[in-house]
């Protein structure tokens, strides 16, 4: 459809970086914050040179944006006619509740309120709102002006709310996952404390030095989940895909009896997966792999390995 207005609430590290993603998609960007509205424009000009830099977008495209975005110190002129607005402000619940209340006496109950939160549940953020339904989580991934992911979590709110947050990041271009429960840190974040503890034990337990554990990840695992994940990545090695490897494998992959069985459990949820991925990325293991293997290729060439 046509651009949505986007407010943007504390615009620090965070804010700045996912305000630049929702601009250069040809949404309409507002930028609210206390510091001054020319510190923020500042801010947000270092995050578009840094992507200039980088050869994510050239010189002009970058001018061009940062003359479209607004920025300004008035709430109310913020989220006034917000379709979505994304909060980003330091990581107090108290600043946060304050902040929804102020946003919710202005938009009403019509606005969906999205946390960039590391830490704080979605429950915690809503009570006590008048709107409790309208507010969620919306945790980005550092540095949230390049990487894609955002963790939704709310299951105290409707469908309805999800599927507008949804959306909105959609629009932003942003790629959202949807965490039905309140876990610490959400999903992904869990999972790389699981991967953190285990390279320091490696470590500690003198299997292998510290370099050792990351050229580890680096040059094999690390290259692998990049394009397919963890759990297609699972599926990729066997011809007959993950139902396959589940039943060939599953007896000395699994490092307890009950995992085999779970293996099995989650098979009809990579059948999906490979189903939603787009044409480019590959819908058949035989695709998948072509798409793999180019990737590789570019991301070895960057490391000077090919
Ligand atoms: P930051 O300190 O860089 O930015 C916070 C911004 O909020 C500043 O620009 C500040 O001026 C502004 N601010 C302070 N009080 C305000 C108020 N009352 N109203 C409006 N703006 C106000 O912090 P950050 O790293 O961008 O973190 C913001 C949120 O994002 C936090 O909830 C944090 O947990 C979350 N987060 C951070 C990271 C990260 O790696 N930094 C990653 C994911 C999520």
């Amino acid at each position: 459809g046509g651009s949505m207005k986007f407010a943007f609430v504390g615009t620090g590290m965070i804010g700045s970086g996912l305000a630049v993603n929702a601009a250069l998609r040809g949404q309409d960007v507002v930028l609210y914050d206390v510091a001054e509205p020319e510190t923020v424009k500042g801010t947000v000009g270092k995050v578009l040179d840094i992507l200039v830099e980088a050869g994510a977008v050239d010189r002009e495209r970058a001018d061009e944006t940062l003359s479209k975005m607004s920025f300004t110190k008035d709430l109310a002129e913020a989220v006034t006619g917000a379709d979505f607005v994304q909060e980003c402000v330091p990581e107090k619940l108290e600043l946060k509740h304050s902040t929804y209340r102020q946003i919710q006496e202005i938009c009403g109950d019509s606005t969906v309120i999205a946390s960039s939160t590391s830490g704080m549940f979605p429950s915690a953020l809503a009570e006590g709102a008048l709107y409790p339904e309208r507010i969620i989580v919306g945790h980005p991934y550092n540095p949230s002006y390049l990487l894609p992911l955002i963790e939704i979590c709310g299951p105290h709110a409707p469908q309805e709310t999800i599927d507008r947050a949804l959306e909105a990041y959609r629009a932003m271009g942003k790629e959202p996952v949807v965490c039905r429960k309140e876990v610490t840190g959400f999903i992904v974040n869990s999972l790389s404390w699981g991967v953190m503890d285990g390279a320091i034990d490696k470590v500690l337990d003198g299997v292998c030095d510290v370099e050792d554990v990351d050229k580890a990840i680096m040059y094999g695992p690390g290259l692998r989940m990049a394009v397919t994940g963890q759990l297609l990545t699972m599926s990729m090695g066997v011809q007959g895909g993950f139902r396959e490897m589940a039943e060939k494998y599953g007896k000395t992959a699994a490092r307890r009896p009950d995992q085999i069985e779970h293996y099995g459990q989650i098979a009809d949820g990579v059948d999906e997966e490979i189903a939603d991925r787009s044409g480019a990325q590959g819908r058949t293991v035989e695709e998948i792999t072509k798409f793999r293997d180019k990737a590789f290729v570019g991301l070895l060439k960057l490391q000077g390995k090919l």
